[in-house]
């Protein structure tokens, strides 16, 4: 059977399920249990762009460096200075070459008690090569959109969560390793005996899946951002987030549009991507969306042409995509 074969912040996509700062008020009190108005804190993407190019001046975040070492410890360090609850989930996986990973997934709780939960994500690793280019292809990447955009918006939130009034869920902040230590461009990847392709990639999702931080730990849904900083951003529903959580996507993608940024936000279906959300849907049977720059109606593109190349750098980060997918965020996890 032929599979469909998707580019993401990876590639071998298998799918076989297949600014305005102003505060503003939500007003919960169509809801029976929550009778106050919350106010929905001003995401700042001048922060959350500051957030990326800290991890991006530890140098690429490639499992096994020190630079990854040190961006993890920085990242533990950060959100407990935000308030939360940090958990650091540390375990081995071998790779596609052989190559022993010592991995790190690191989770943020905010309002531990609470029973309904949102669990909001990221991968924090960056590609060890620029796969998909000529130049330096061998070398890894600064992953400034992949993998340290969603990181640094993620940790605007965890700021916001800090300062500002909380929303009346309980959030849960992951930030997964290993996600993009899938095989090269030139590898073939061989099919297991049970005619099961291995993916490589996600290893840290896959792992987390598998081993939750909290027994029966669940959440009502989850939202993951990846690549959610480059000029001119287009995010489409996706597929494998509109097969798994559908409402989820409806309602994300209606906050955008009353918030004015349906022009990042597209009202358009796109085929299924191979990311961490697909294993936290498959496997830890939590509806999650994920909200990842991609154009299908690209003839040469499926991703931005930065992706997985040394192009991946700062310059091609804007501030004011940061702030339609952070206060998209935002929005959303306060009308809870
Ligand atoms: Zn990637």
């Amino acid at each position: 059977m032929m599979q469909r074969i998707i580019f993401l912040t990876l590639i071998i996509g298998w799918i076989s399920f297949g600014c305005e700062s102003s505060k503003k008020s939500v007003d919960h009190a169509g809801s029976r249990n929550s009778k106050k108005a919350i106010t929905v804190p001003s995401f700042n993407s001048d922060s959350a762009y500051h957030f990326i190019q800290e991890q991006v001046d530890f140098g690429p975040r490639v499992p096994n460096t020190y630079s990854h070492k040190n961006c993890g410890e920085y990242l533990v360090d950060k959100l407990k200075s935000y308030g939360a609850e940090v958990t650091e989930q540390n375990f081995s996986e071998q790779a596609y070459n052989g190559t022993v990973l010592h991995l790190k997934n690191i989770i943020a709780t905010y309002n531990p008690n609470a029973r309904k939960r949102i669990l909001l994500a990221a991968h924090w690793d960056t590609r060890p090569f620029a796969d998909k280019d000529f130049k330096g292809r061998y070398e890894p990447i600064d992953g400034a959109n992949d993998g340290g955009s969603g990181v640094g918006v993620l940790l605007e939130v965890a700021r916001m969560l800090d300062k500002s009034e909380k929303p009346n869920t309980g959030i849960d902040i992951i930030f997964f390793d290993g996600e993009d230590y899938g095989e090269h461009e030139d590898v073939v990847n061989t099919p297991l005996k049970n005619g099961l392709v291995q993916i490589w990639w996600c290893l840290g999702s896959q792992y987390w899946a598998d081993h939750p931080h909290k027994p029966k730990y669940s959440a009502y849904y989850g939202i993951l951002l990846d690549m959610v900083g480059g000029t001119n951003a287009r995010f489409y529903k996706e597929g494998g987030s509109m097969q798994f959580a559908p409402k989820v996507v409806r309602k994300i993608w209606n906050t955008a549009r009353s918030l004015g940024y349906s022009n990042y936000f597209v009202n358009t279906n796109s085929s299924g991507i191979m990311d961490d959300h697909i294993f936290v849907n498959r496997d830890a049977k939590i509806p999650m969306v994920d909200i990842v720059e991609h154009d299908p109606e690209s003839a040469s593109y499926y991703f931005g042409d930065y992706h997985h190349t040394q192009k991946d750098n700062m310059s091609i980060i804007d501030k004011q995509t940061l702030q339609a997918v952070g206060e998209t965020v935002l929005y959303t996890i306060y009308n809870e």
